[in-house]
């Protein structure tokens, strides 16, 4: 077993990240992946001279000076801003709700015309507190909005009832008086020009670290746990303890690729579907995450999709009922002393990249001193 002090499973940016620290302090550390590459999510390749976003867009933002300098180590960024657009119908509206959506919907010009609007039309809730996506979104934006850009589109990515979903997701999204299309709220953002895929390359690159891919850890479960001192698992909590509380819910998806001889498909990176007859919940255009001028493009037509076992678990569902089962499978892991889990399907939670590195570096951090 090469004395390693540390076997991580999964090799995206959470065990990326623990495995360049945990190597940088003189620790060994073996890596299994079971996908046929390294960086898990983030993972990009190149195509047509294009770097393909292959699990979905990833834009890169955080508000936190450290986070940004560590990632910063190890890509150069760009100055891209998300700004995706909504496509309901034809109708092309901006997001997130801004000022230029509220202007395009209602033809209000201030702000204050804008909240008045909004006021009059979340009358509708008499005032209560928000208990679900529905009445949190009507809160935030009123009923116009949440009709067109909001209903549809979140059934067809949640494969639930608005009803059914919380609040939290929705409040991802920023709600601005203001003319900005900035998708994100944060200091920092950009896209690593060549993509990210080298993040993760650079992390694993060191004397200390050695990488194989495709290797399931459940192909030897029992014997990685006797035979390395401690595990840093990524994968799915439930899968670990094989399912004996039940099963936790996730959504996968259908990523459905184009190469289309023209040089520009839609004009923006990202454009939502926001109606419920279109199948898919976006299109991605990846070249103008780069500002690309090659001759072809590559799109990609994601389609959201019920998970089940031997597709990749995209999102965890954090609703109630999953989330109380996600505390019960935490407690099966206290007790598991030489097995550390985290990323998000070890975390069973809605991270963003940036809130990845933040939790392996505190991981880290406070596993070896
Ligand atoms: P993962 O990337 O899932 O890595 C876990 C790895 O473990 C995988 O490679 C998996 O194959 C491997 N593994 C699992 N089980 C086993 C096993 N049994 N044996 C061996 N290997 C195993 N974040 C942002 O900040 N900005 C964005 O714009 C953004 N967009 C996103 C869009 C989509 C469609 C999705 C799905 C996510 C997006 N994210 C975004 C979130 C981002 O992808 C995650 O925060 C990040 O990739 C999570 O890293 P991780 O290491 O926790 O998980
Ligand atoms: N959302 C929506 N309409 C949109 C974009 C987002 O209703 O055009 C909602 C939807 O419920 C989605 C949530 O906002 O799940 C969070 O959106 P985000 O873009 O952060 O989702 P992700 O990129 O993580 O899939």
């Amino acid at each position: 077993m090469g004395n390693y002090d540390y076997l991580i499973v999964g090799a995206g940016l959470f065990g990326a990240v623990f495995a360049h620290e945990a190597a940088l302090k003189g620790k060994k550390v073996k890596v299994i992946e079971k996908r046929d590459h390294i960086a898990g999510n983030i993972y990009t390749r190149e195509e047509e001279g294009i770097q393909v976003h292959q699990y979905g867009a990833h834009i890169f933002h955080t508000s936190e000076k450290e986070i940004w300098d560590y990632v910063n180590q190890f890509a150069e960024f760009n100055r891209y801003t998300n700004s995706p657009v909504a496509n309901y119908k034809g109708e092309i509206y901006n997001l997130p709700f801004n000022m230029n959506t509220f202007n395009k919907l209602w033809g209000v010009v201030t702000p204050a015309e804008a909240q008045a609007k909004i006021d009059e039309q979340r009358a509708v809730l008499n005032g209560k507190t928000p208990e679900n996506l529905e009445e949190q979104a009507i809160s935030l934006v009123g009923t116009d909005i949440y009709e067109k850009l909001i209903k549809d589109y979140t059934e067809k990515q949640w494969g639930k009832p608005t009803t059914e979903l919380p609040a939290f997701i929705i409040r991802r999204l920023p709600v601005r008086l203001t003319y900005d299309n900035n998708y994100f709220n944060d200091t920092y953002q950009g896209i690593p020009i060549g993509g990210y895929t080298q993040i993760v390359e650079k992390m694993l690159d060191h004397e200390n670290i050695d990488v194989e891919i495709n290797v399931d850890f459940f192909a030897n479960k029992e014997q990685y746990l006797k035979e390395f001192p401690k595990i840093v698992f990524t994968g799915m909590i439930d899968e670990f303890f094989d399912y004996k509380l039940g099963e936790l819910e996730y959504r996968s998806l259908r990523f459905e690729n184009e190469t289309l001889d023209m040089e520009n498909y839609q004009g923006n990176a990202v454009v939502n579907y926001t109606d419920a007859d279109t199948p898919y919940t976006r299109i991605i255009e990846h070249k103008h995450f780069e500002f690309g001028n090659q001759e072809k493009t590559i799109i990609t037509k994601e389609h959201s999709k019920t998970w089940e076992k031997g597709d990749e678990p995209y999102y965890p569902v954090n609703n109630d009922r999953n989330n109380r089962l996600y505390q019960s499978y935490k407690k099966l892991a206290e007790a598991h002393k030489n097995v550390i889990f985290g990323g998000r399907l070890g975390h069973y939670r809605y991270y963003d990249m940036h809130q990845v590195i933040a939790a392996a570096l505190q991981c880290v951090r406070s596993e070896i001193k």
